[in-house]
């Protein structure tokens, strides 16, 4: 199917996101963190969230990722609305639909690799598929290390597992929040490079939070944030672009005549 043909259904959106705004306490004290964002998350990509701190980037993965509730605006999550649903429903969507990747990985220290990526499956009383189960654990390189608890593998392994552990029960989007940020250069290509090939292969989609240009480099798509509001947006972007994008960004914030944050 071509995107060009007349016939070519529009891309499906994973996420969607419609005029959200989120305050933080009242009156004089009150934050405005989401400030009006509306976003399509496409089924089948991989997009970067970025922007200054504080910009409302964790804010914004958190309302999609349904841990957290907007002052207003809707969500969808694979075409269901996160409006009404009441806490036994979010925690069977975040389950069943959503997967997680932690900057600080999030493992159960007392499990091996096995039992921490099989957990949610547990959780949720179901079996995994052992085709897909084996996919996974093939394509992140774990196969030796399985019986491994976090303490004997290294951070690197530790979040290929907690990759592993949100793409096992075949999300309809995993959120990503800064999973490079606690791994050296080469570690975290591979967690990137497992991230880009879960999309490309398998048709995963992954939306990661990163203050990272190379990390953002690995996605089709960067939305950049400035004070709660989507202010900029790229496509197949190289580290350069992002760089000029994220150092506009930081003087935007910083206002003339003060000093730009360093963004490398
Ligand atoms: P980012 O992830 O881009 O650094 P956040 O989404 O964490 O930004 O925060 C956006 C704004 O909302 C910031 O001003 C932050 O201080 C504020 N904020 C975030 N969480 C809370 C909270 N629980 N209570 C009060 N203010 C918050």
């Amino acid at each position: 199917m071509t995107t060009d043909s007349p016939m070519a259904a529009p891309p499906r959106a994973a996420a969607r996101a419609h005029e959200l705004h989120k305050v933080y306490g009242a009156g004089l004290s009150a934050v405005r963190a989401l400030d009006g964002v509306s976003v399509d998350l496409e089924a089948g990509r991989f997009t970067a969230i970025m922007g200054p701190s504080g910009s409302g980037k964790s804010t914004l993965m958190h309302c999609l990722a349904a841990l957290d509730v907007p002052t207003s605006g809707t969500i969808e999550v694979d075409g269901t609305s996160l409006a009404g649903l009441h806490d036994k429903a979010l925690t069977t969507l975040r389950r069943e639909r959503i997967g997680f990747v932690f900057q600080a990985f999030n493992l159960i220290p007392t499990l091996t690799a096995r039992e921490n990526i099989l957990l949610p499956l547990n959780l949720a009383g179901k079996k995994p598929d052992q085709e897909w189960y084996d996919t996974v654990i093939d394509a992140v390189g774990l196969r030796d290390r399985l019986g491994h608890r976090p303490s004997e593998m290294s951070g690197g392994q530790q979040q290929r597992v907690a990759c592993a552990r949100a793409l096992v029960s075949k999300p309809s989007i995993v959120f990503a929040d800064e999973p490079t940020g606690n791994l050296d250069s080469t570690s975290g290509a591979e967690v990137l490079a497992f991230l880009r090939r879960s999309v490309d292969e398998f048709g995963q989609t992954v939306v990661m939070v990163t203050h990272d240009a190379v990390a953002a480099s690995y996605c089709d798509r960067v939305l950049f944030l400035a004070d709660g509001k989507v202010v900029d947006e790229i496509h197949s972007p190289d580290r350069e672009q992002i760089l000029e994008h994220m150092t506009a960004l930081q003087a935007r914030v910083a206002g003339p005549g003060e000093p730009t944050a360093e963004t490398a």
